[in-house]
């Protein structure tokens, strides 16, 4: 699960790290109102929506030569015209694809100085079964960048469970950083609570871009990404108020709330499929076969009527599908479940997009017979090849 910028600042803040004051806001009337808590004289306006590369990101609906995402203002004035132009428009970055994302809500912080700009970012390394660091001097950039074109001014270096952040870990970091007497301590500290919160709160992944040292000599997160573990959420339920599902996929939100696996891609095949595994390769042999697939769709084993036509209902919500295919390898999943289950969705949604389905396994002749007899117009594959070039050669002719 991800979450804004400023929730994941205040997170840092709960375990002391420093970030500057800020308000959060949803309308120009409170941004004008959150800058007048601030001391100014600098203030920074910030798009709030679960990407990154926004102060390098476009407003679709604003002239190209416009200002960006993040923005700075030097008066009260300017963050009300700032929070004007971004409110309700939709900021195109790096990381949003080329539809952006509308941005709803805006960060009003307190504008910082800035001597020198950092990377650091935390996430689980999965070969150590440990928290990584990824430490660089080239803040405010690009990190996939630097780490193409310059590996060495990248440092990185995981944690041990057992013992958590060492002073050594914190010496390591002020070295590579260059920094030296006040602001090596207190990038340890930093690095201390970055750790504790990233343990503390279950996070998959928490990225500081920039970290800064401000002209004053102060060490601050300015920047603060984060997303958790979706699986320890339960532990959480602090983290659960800051969902905001307005920036998730609506067809992944219905998913959620029936426990289906599914993924939302970019391609013209809806797949039904049960197991993560059946699923991958489902969408590795439609790509073979020349198309691309709408979604990843786990049902699981034990899938119910019900949830399939759940299922079946959100594949064919989205209009960018235009075929669809249920690849059911029966095992403790029934295939006259799936059979009945497929019917009785096609039955209250209809179907407009060829439909090829092949069973395989426990009580697969009942399932096909439920099929046959449906008097519905459902194209039967006997392998998982066959199944794939059916729905191909089906979507092409349609
Ligand atoms: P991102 O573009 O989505 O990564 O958003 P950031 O929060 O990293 O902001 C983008 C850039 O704006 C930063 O890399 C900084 O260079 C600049 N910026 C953000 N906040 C401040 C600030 O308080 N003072 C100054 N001078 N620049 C800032
Ligand atoms: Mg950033």
């Amino acid at each position: 699960m991800n979450i804004h910028e400023y929730q994941g600042k205040a997170v840092l803040k709960e375990f002391g790290a420093p970030v500057s004051a800020g308000f959060p806001a949803l309308s120009v009337a409170e941004a004008v109102e959150a800058a007048r808590k601030l001391p100014g004289p600098l203030y920074v306006v910030k798009s709030q929506i679960h990407a990154g590369g926004r102060g390098k990101g476009k407003f679709k609906e604003l002239p190209a030569d416009a200002k960006g995402g993040v923005r700075l203002a030097k008066s009260i004035e300017e963050v009300e015209s700032h929070a004007k132009e971004m409110l309700g428009n939709t900021l195109v970055t790096a990381q949003t694809g080329p539809a952006g994302k509308q941005v709803n809500r805006l960060y009003i912080e307190d504008g910082s100085d800035i001597s020198k700009e950092f990377y650091l970012s935390a996430l689980v390394d999965r070969e150590t079964s440990r928290v990584a660091f990824v430490v660089s001097t080239e803040g405010g950039m690009d990190i996939e960048k630097v780490a193409h074109d310059t590996p060495e001014k990248i440092l990185t270096f995981s944690v041990d469970p057992a013992t958590g952040i060492m002073p050594h870990h914190g010496r390591t970091v002020a070295k590579a950083l260059g920094l030296g007497g006040e602001q090596a301590k207190q990038a340890a500290t930093v690095l201390g609570q970055v750790y504790a919160a990233f343990v503390g709160k279950d996070m998959a992944m928490l990225e500081i871009n920039p970290l800064i040292v401000t002209t004053q000599g102060q060490v601050k997160c300015l920047d603060a990404k984060v997303s958790f573990d979706s699986n320890s959420l339960y532990r959480h339920p602090e983290l659960m108020e800051l969902r905001d599902e307005t920036e998730e996929d609506a067809k992944e939100i219905e998913a959620s709330k029936y426990d289906l696996a599914y993924i939302a891609l970019d391609g013209t095949i809806g797949c039904m499929v049960n197991g993560a595994g059946l699923a991958m390769a489902t969408l590795d042999i439609i790509q073979l076969y020349g198309e691309s697939p709408a979604n990843f769709l786990d049902v699981g084993g034990g899938a119910s009527e019900e949830k399939v036509t759940a299922a079946f209902k959100i594949i064919t919500a989205d209009p960018k599908v235009k075929g669809i295919l249920v690849n059911i390898f029966g095992g403790i999943m029934k295939c006259d479940v799936i059979a009945r289950g497929v019917i009785a969705a096609v039955k209250t949604v209809g179907l407009e997009v060829p439909l090829v389905v092949r069973l395989e396994g426990t009580n697969v002749e009942e399932g096909k017979e439920i099929i046959r007899t449906s008097g519905l117009n459902v194209i039967p594959a006997d392998d998982l090849d066959d199944a794939a070039q059916k729905i191909v050669a089906a979507i092409k002719k349609a």
